[in-house]
């Protein structure tokens, strides 16, 4: 496989890995309203996938805590936050104002425990971060996650609350760099966005261009101040098959890992790129879409499984089901286990789908010069005078550190995982001082920085 050169070790594909998988029951119960395609009970269908292929007893399974106003707040608006609480279905109508102001009615419609429902999936995704931050796993999955449009003080495409930005947040708390990586068919904009001007996240959004919700995500967005170049974005037309995709993906990831080295990556895994979705234009099987799962995997950084996208749900629950054979190593049979969903899988109750004969729009000329365009923007972060960047010393073994956490000892109670560092100091040595620092002269310097850059991230503003 290729890596793009990148050294970080990786052992075989075949190498366990720690799993964390965070599931809350109750998902499937909540729905946006009749004939609206986004369906949370595609999450309990893939949980029933798992169950019965036997998947679930090689993980850790854990009902996420609800995200609270204040975890939200980490980077929504107090007031958006606290219009996401009190708003009900039956009170909208006297709400007219605020509905338009936070758009929310259409796409994003209210509906019965619409703020739990943002609770649940928030708090699946951060506890998942918590998990990675701890060492406590290699991977954490929580398929209800990885809402990518959401704004700071607005819903946007079916998406509430950007989990994904707070996830990354909790991240940042221990890993100096984050990557964040977009296979949903339609671009990662709320992510973008709340990271466009930093250098601490890199996100790259594979997506459909032109035409096409939400309308952003040209390749000419590359990120603005010290985040430029750390914004990447690879537009993409219908159609798009397996061997055109990796044909991108491989060797942009594979240079973004060599560049950029991220201490931990989150991967967006929207599954409406997959051949047929009813949203979608794309002409992905569910290996092609696993692919990257399998690719991103292979770098053994700290890996966050996130869902998104997806509306021919039974094709969503058969794609992250294989994908959480893919994070465990566990390659699954096509023939599908009987289970209280077993209808939906007709007439073939196979796990994997022919792709379409749908013409692929995208020529290999234009493949080229998308990919050539992509690593020269690479290339300039490469090229930059970033001393500290090459001389990264190896990831720092948390679980090692672990064991002398002396007076930290609340910020491994589960209870409390999502209220660290409110009230802390900043974490001593777990963020490491090695961070791309061109203006910084030593290292004592870029230590006062990176202080500072710390205290920020609480307030959580310079993200926004
Ligand atoms: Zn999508």
């Amino acid at each position: 496989m290729e890596t793009g050169g990148n050294s970080l070790p990786s052992g075989p594909d075949g190498v366990k890995r720690k799993v964390s998988y965070f599931y809350d029951p109750e998902v499937g119960n909540y729905y946006y309203g009749q004939g609206h395609p986004m369906k949370p009970h595609r999450i309990r269908m893939t949980h029933a996938l798992l169950a019965h292929y036997g998947l679930l007893q090689h993980m850790h399974v854990l009902k996420p805590n609800p995200a609270r106003d204040k975890d939200l707040c980490r980077f929504h608006a107090d007031d958006y936050v606290a219009f996401l609480r009190s708003i009900t279905p039956e009170t909208q109508q006297e709400q007219l104002r605020q509905l338009k102001r936070f758009n929310v009615g259409e796409d994003c419609p209210v509906f019965d425990g619409l703020y739990s429902f943002c609770q649940t999936y928030a708090g699946g995704s951060v506890g998942g971060a918590v998990k990675l931050n701890h060492g406590h796993c290699d991977i954490a999955v929580n398929w209800a996650g990885g809402l990518h449009h959401a704004k700071k003080c607005e819903a946007s495409g079916f998406c509430y609350v950007n989990d994904i930005v707070l996830a990354i947040l909790e991240l940042l708390k221990v890993h100096e760099r984050v990557l964040y990586v977009d296979i949903d068919i339609h671009h990662g904009d709320g992510v973008e966005e709340a990271f466009y001007t930093t250098d601490r996240v890199m996100t790259v959004s594979f997506h459909k261009f032109g035409d096409y919700f939400p309308g952003t995500g040209d390749i000419r967005d590359i990120g603005y101040g010290k985040g430029k170049y750390y914004s990447l974005n690879v537009p993409l037309d219908d159609g798009i098959d397996d061997e055109s995709y990796q044909s991108l993906f491989k060797p942009i990831m594979g240079k973004v890992m060599e560049v950029f080295r991220p201490g931990a990556v989150v991967l967006q895994c929207g599954a409406d790129s997959l051949s047929g979705d009813r949203l979608g234009c794309f002409n992905l099987s569910i290996k092609g879409h696993a692919e990257c799962v399998k690719f991103m995997r292979s770098f053994n950084v700290p890996l966050l499984l996130l869902g998104g996208g997806g509306y021919t749900i039974r094709n969503v629950a058969r794609c992250w089901c294989y994908e959480t054979g893919v994070a465990l190593g566990i390659e699954l049979d096509d023939k599908m286990p009987q289970h209280e969903y077993y209808e939906y899988f007709g007439p073939d109750y196979t796990l994997h789908v022919a792709p379409s004969n749908m013409e692929n729009k995208n020529s290999r000329h234009l493949l080229e010069e998308i990919r050539s365009k992509l690593l020269d923007n690479l290339s300039k972060l490469q090229h930059a005078p970033s001393v500290q960047f090459q001389e990264r010393p190896p990831d720092t073994e948390l679980p090692e550190m672990e064991e002398d956490h002396d007076g930290e000892d609340e910020r491994f109670d589960p209870d409390s995982d999502m209220d660290v560092d409110d009230e802390r100091k900043p974490l001593p040595s777990r963020v490491k001082s090695e961070f791309p620092e061109p203006e910084a002269k030593d290292m004592d310097d870029i230590r006062e920085n990176e202080h500072n850059r710390e205290l920020d991230l609480k307030c959580s503003e310079p993200l926004a």
